[in-house]
């Protein structure tokens, strides 16, 4: 008997929404992954505007998708629209993955896994400055500031000490987090960052196209220890880590968190846990036009 012909396992099918959507960079890091694992599967940007997240997600399972990733500006609003979140969504009130279990929609935020993962990659041993007791200086309290609070308290930093512009949204996240943070005006950056370890952007500030405000911080008074992070990519080295470098202290910048924060999506819809390597690093910055500042 002859026999039956043999089948490819279906196309597993991901997205990432968001509103814009088209200067997304993560298409890129799960095609290199999905063409170096050599599995049939895609990962497709959707412009999902505010107004259809809610019907977009209702229909992603029967739409063919086994997950994907959400971004501005949905992170918050996804929460109403999955079955269940896991403790860390729950935490931080705010889902940038989601996959199926069950037939059903689950949501995690990654975004901490990914901020103490790329400092475990980059700066093996990095939290032994939380047991100097300096604390940590988080500057702004948007979406993405939850996640990095959340790691660094993980990680033992006590205080952490968040500073923004809208001080109100800083004294939430204190009512949030916990005894160990503190809120603090922008113009009070120069009184505190002399006494921490860790000193990490998460304001847009720095970020291309959008203002030429600065940050009113001196690096000439920070601990010559201290660790310096901006999670903004675009440009990878920010006004504020130019100023850092300048000063001769250890920066981070944030393109290795995008690339770790993508690691546990992947796994979940293609069953693979993929590897972050220079080579994926450097397709990343050629992308973004960043090659020859390496
Ligand atoms: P968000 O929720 O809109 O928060 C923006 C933050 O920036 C707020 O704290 C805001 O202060 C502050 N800000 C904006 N303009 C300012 C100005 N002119 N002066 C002082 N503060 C200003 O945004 P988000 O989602 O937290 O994202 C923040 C940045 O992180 C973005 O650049 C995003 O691309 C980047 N990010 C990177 C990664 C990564 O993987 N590397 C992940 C997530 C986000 P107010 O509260 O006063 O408005």
């Amino acid at each position: 008997m002859a026999e039956p012909p043999k089948r490819e396992p279906a196309e597993r099918r991901a997205f990432v929404i968001g509103c814009p959507i088209d200067h997304s960079r993560s298409p890129i890091i799960h095609g290199f992954w999905l063409k170096k694992y050599n599995l049939n599967g895609s990962y497709e940007k959707v412009h999902v505007d505010p107004e259809s997240l809610g019907h977009f997600l209702a229909t992603a399972i029967e739409a063919g998708f086994v997950g994907g990733n959400i971004t501005i500006p949905h992170k918050e609003n996804a929460n109403h629209f999955v079955a269940e979140r896991d403790d860390i969504a729950t935490t931080l009130g705010a889902i940038n993955t989601v996959w199926i279990s069950e037939n059903r929609l689950i949501g995690s935020n990654t975004d901490g896994y990914g901020f103490l993962a790329n400092l475990d990659d980059q700066s093996p041993g990095w939290d032994h400055l939380s047991r100097k007791k300096r604390g940590a200086l988080v500057v702004g309290a948007g979406g993405a500031s939850r996640a990095i609070i959340f790691g660094l308290a993980q990680r033992g930093f006590d205080p952490i000490i968040i500073a923004n512009r809208t001080f109100e949204k800083a004294e939430h996240l204190v009512k949030k987090f916990g005894r160990s943070c503190h809120a603090m005006r922008l113009d009070q950056l120069p009184e505190v960052s002399a006494s921490v370890s860790m000193i990490v952007n998460t304001t847009s500030l720095g970020m291309e196209a959008t203002t030429s405000d600065e940050f009113p911080i001196d690096f000439s008074q920070v601990a010559a220890d201290a660790i310096v992070h901006d999670i903004v990519y675009t440009p990878l080295t920010t006004p504020f880590l130019a100023a850092a470098k300048e000063r001769g202290l250890t920066t981070i910048d944030g393109l290795g968190m995008l690339l770790h924060q993508a690691v546990p999506g992947f796994e979940k819809w293609f069953g693979i846990r993929p590897d972050v390597t220079k080579e994926l690093r450097q397709i990343l910055l050629r992308d973004l036009g960043e090659l020859e500042n390496e």
